[in-house]
């Protein structure tokens, strides 16, 4: 076992043990930049930490203090030695890097006498009692478990009481006055004293580092973001720099490039006279970097140079920590950036036009769910928004909620179907359930690195930050310009923000559809040129065809008929073929629903040209087109209280109510619906045909191309699908007459009930596609509702590890997986050329993609937003797992 390893023996290549902190610290030194000494306990050492049940096994700590002496020897210094202190950094750092999530302790090593070594040494004594204190703080913290707030409150009130706002403005004495405040409090809540003794100090803040991989915060973080809970972090042990000794220091972040937009300009804050978290706690607004080169040029020289160094070594964009301590650059942390979905595909693309790495590369960078965040909505440029103040833009895209003003009632709130904004003034770790609640965030302090900025990056939510006009109060916040409050906005209230632009603005506001950029269009163009799978949409008008055709979908995989029954116009027809008494009735109105639904299909078939266009029958059952019988039932008895006589309108409202009670179902989503009406009322679904085949031969006069795909739902056994496809092909018939060889048209079924996967092998025998509808297949196969699922036990189910994720968003592999492995195999050992696809929400799932691309499925089908993410996991996919689709002989198992 590896248990405790100098920077200047690791490397990056070591990150599954020295964690991503500490392998890049040793990548660093091992490069010749400028990193303080230190060394790293490894993640085995935290294992073994857990194994025991929560003790550092036997000799850890005699090893720590062996490379201790190494640092000593390095600095000059002695660890609790009052004449010359060493003083460290105990920080943690995961093999995933997890921002925000476990706190580090600077200044390790103060104590009562050592804060006067510490001064004389310096001969500062204001900047040794400013070490002191924060380090009792984070200590008390990290360690203790004590809240921020009670150091925060004793900071604030000690400033109050000297008229001073800043935190710099703070004398020697009053630090000195402070910290025993701060050890006084330490004392009041845990009965215990802040160590006095250096190695004690050590030893506590290590075992605080391990115990921290398992707070609840951590934790949470984790199962967002799937990391396994065996990871286990390591514990990085520094010696201190300091950016807190006067106007020639400071601290600051800088990205080597835009991570916004990917621009190749050099981006970060810098913080004067600051130590450690100052910068992303949001404590006072920095300064932009640029700001650096006038104040400090040779400095800024430095952080330049360095900042090109680290780029080249790692070939991309760094996120870097520095710190200056008497006008010398020293660095502390560097990592790839995180950025937005912009920037990564800039910066794909740019990397490989700058010969930095290969097109394969750049699209194995891209994170699929990304593009979701880059195609979401922004501001409509035309709108007119009443803009109430402006911050700094943190977090691209646009967002509209209610405005709420913590965690707890962001996650309530979202829970009860609202949307929210979470406005803070600032963020911290405690309330990112708040942030995943929330459709963006707003903060009125902090810049673009800080807490609730990375976060929303991470997790592609708009944030504005910074906004420095509004002021929080109870419950609402003020917008105040030239000190004159210009408007207050209280809890529930709308707003929006724009996370492009940094504006804050009342109310709703029009958002406008996103488009493809040109670095897009051209990775998404190799991309293409790498998957095998297919990508076809899900689009049910021609506006949505049109939009799905501009992401690059390949084809329509599912387009739902019901949603042309359902716009107001038609609704009476539709209600009036269901309400027929009689088939003359019933016919009449088919006849006036078949020309709307023709002119739906030669829309699409336009939109489509070329491609294939998946087209279901009628799935939903007939009274969701009717109206809700309780709400009919009170209707009616009112009727009857009012009016004595029976009149026209009772009776038709009696009507109803007889139709929709006799359509009532116990459990509809099992009931009359899919093939079984199409069986039942036959009628419905020759009309349907018709209108296609009319518009397709309407199209092929035209001279378009058109390749109508027919899909009969929820076909069970292979008898239904039988007489579905005879019906087709015989109104196919009447309609195509002499053209019928000039179209080629396929009939298939969605697989989504299992005995249709368990019996596919006799299904084949009568359908030209399978298209896997793993929404219902999911909901049926685990016997799950979604809607009740979702809304009562799934989210259990999810946190308690019993199911990995949820199955209505990551295909279940291992149930659902199977019956579609199964299917596919039967189906094409009887038909061989038996197309195959998935076009249930799993289609635009990064995961499921790769499960469809390993099973040797033709194509995967998702909303036409999802069109690009698809092709993009596609082409990872086939990257990762080969081109090749698996072969795995099948023997044919048929049935009658
Ligand atoms: P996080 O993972 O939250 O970024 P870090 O361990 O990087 O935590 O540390 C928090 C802050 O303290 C950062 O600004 C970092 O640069 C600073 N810091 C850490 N170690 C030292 C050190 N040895 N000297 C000076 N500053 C340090
Ligand atoms: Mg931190
Ligand atoms: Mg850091």
């Amino acid at each position: 076992m590896l248990r405790v390893v100098p920077f200047e023996q690791g490397s990056a290549s070591m990150k599954q043990r020295l964690g991503g902190k500490g392998a890049n610290l040793a990548e660093m030194t091992k490069v010749g930049l400028p990193v303080p000494p230190g060394f790293t306990i490894t993640t085995d050492v935290c294992r073994a930490y857990y194994a025991a049940g929560g003790q550092l096994p036997d000799g850890l700590f005699e090893e720590t203090m062996t490379a201790m002496r190494g640092l000593e020897e390095a600095k000059g210094e002695r660890f609790g030695d009052p004449s010359k202190p060493l003083l460290v950094s105990v920080r943690s750092g995961s093999v995933t890097s997890m921002p925000g999530m476990m706190d580090t302790i600077l200044n390790l090593g103060l104590s009562d006498e050592t804060v006067e070594g510490l001064a004389r040494a310096t001969g500062d004594a204001r900047f040794a009692y400013d070490c002191y204190r924060r380090l009792i703080q984070m200590f008390g913290n990290v360690v203790f478990d004590l809240e921020s707030f009670h150091f925060e409150f004793l900071l604030q009130r000690a400033k109050q009481r000297l008229g001073i706002e800043q935190d710099h403005q703070m004398t020697a004495d009053a630090w000195s006055a402070l910290i025993d405040e701060y050890k006084a409090v330490i004392v009041k809540h845990t009965g215990l004293s802040f160590p006095q003794q250096a190695e004690e100090q050590l030893k506590l803040a290590i075992e605080a580092v391990f115990r921290s991989w398992n707070n609840h915060r951590a934790r949470i973080y984790r199962s967002i973001h799937h990391i396994p809970d065996e990871q286990g972090t390591a514990v990085n042990i520094q010696s201190m720099v300091f950016g807190n000794m006067g106007a020639d220091c400071g601290t600051g972040v800088v990205f080597t490039r835009n991570p916004s937009t990917g621009e190749n300009v050099l981006y970060g804050e810098f913080l004067m006279n600051a130590q450690g978290e100052d910068v992303v706690a949001g404590v006072r607004t920095p300064m932009p970097i640029a700001k650096l080169e006038e104040e400090q040029p040779e400095v800024y020289k430095q952080l330049v140079s360095a900042a090109m160094k680290l780029e080249r070594h790692y070939r991309d964009m760094q996120d870097i920590e520095f710190t200056v301590e008497k006008g010398k650059l020293y660095l502390l942390q560097t990592r790839n950036g995180k950025r937005t979905a912009q920037a990564a595909v800039q910066l794909a693309v740019v990397f490989v036009k700058e010969g930095t790495i290969t097109k394969e590369e750049a699209i194995q960078r891209i994170e699929p769910f990304h593009l979701d965040q880059l195609l979401h909505r922004a501001i409509d440029p035309a709108s007119r928004p009443d803009v109430l103040a402006a911050g700094l833009p943190a977090s691209p895209g646009a967002a509209t909620g209610q405005a709420v003003f913590d965690a707890d009632t962001a996650e309530a709130w979202s829970r009860a179907g609202k949307k929210v904004i979470l406005v803070r003034s600032e963020t911290t770790p405690e309330d990112i359930h708040g942030v995943l609640a929330a459709e963006g965030v707003l903060t009125s302090r902090g810049g673009m690195t800080s807490h609730a900025a990375v976060v929303a990056r991470g997790m592609g939510k708009p944030c504005v930050c910074g906004c420095e006009p509004i002021r929080l109060r109870d419950r609402a916040f003020e917008v105040a310009a030239a000190d004159k409050v210009t408007a207050t906005i209280a809890e529930g209230e709308w707003i929006s923000i724009d996370g492009a632009t940094g504006r804050v603005i009342r109310g709703v506001v029009q958002l406008r559809e996103p488009e493809m950029t040109a670095e897009l269009e051209e990775l998404l163009g190799w991309a293409d040129d790498i998957r095998r799978l297919q990508v076809y949409t899900n689009a049910d008008t021609p506006e949505d065809a049109v939009k799905a055709r501009g992401f690059g979908a390949e084809g329509i995989g599912l387009c739902r008929t019901e949603h042309m029954f359902m716009s107001p116009d038609r609704m009476p027809v539709v209600r009036g073929m269901i309400l027929a008494d009689t088939p003359e009735e019933r016919a009449s109105a088919l006849a006036q629903l078949l020309p709307m639904q023709q002119g739906d299909f030669e829309g699409i078939f336009r939109a489509m040209e070329g491609l294939p266009v998946t087209i279901r029958l009628l799935d939903p059952p007939l009274h969701e087109f009717l109206p809700n019988v309780e709400e009919l039932a009170v209707q009616h008895a009112q009727m009857m209280l009012q009016q004595a006589a029976d009149s026209a309108e009772r009776q038709q409202v009696e009507k109803l109510l007889r139709k929709v009670r006799s359509l009532h179902e116990m459990n509809p989503m099992l009931g009359t619906r899919g093939c079984r009406l199409g069986l039942i009322h036959p009628e419905i679904y020759e009309m349907q045909v018709e209108a296609i085949f009319r518009a397709a031969l309407q199209c092929l006069n035209e001279q378009i191309d058109v390749r109508p795909d027919i899909m009969i739902p929820l076909v069970g056994h292979a008898a239904e699908l039988k007489l579905m496809r005879e019906l087709v092909d015989r109104v196919a018939a009447e309609v195509l007459g002499e053209q019928q060889h000039a179209l080629h048209y396929r009939v298939g079924t969605m697989i989504e009930v299992p005995r249709a996967a368990i019996t596919a092998g006799s299904i084949a025998n009568h359908a030209d596609f399978f298209s896997f509808g793993t929404n219902d297949l999911t909901q049926m196969t685990l016997g799950y509702s979604r809607d009740d699922a979702e809304g009562k036990f799934l989210s259990h189910y999810v946190e308690s590890k019993l199911l990995p994720s949820n199955p209505f968003q990551v295909l279940d592999r291992e149930g659902v997986g199977m019956l579609i492995r199964w299917a596919a195999e039967q189906g094409k050992a009887v038909k061989p050329q038996l197309k195959t696809g998935v076009c249930g929400e799993h289609g635009g799932d990064k995961e499921s993609i790769f499960f469809c691309h390993a099973e040797g499925l033709d194509y995967v089908s998702c909303s036409p937003y999802r069109v690009p993410l698809a092709r993009i996991a596609a082409a990872q996919a086939a990257l990762a797992l080969g081109d090749a689709p698996p072969v795995r002989p099948a023997e044919p198992v048929q049935s009658a």
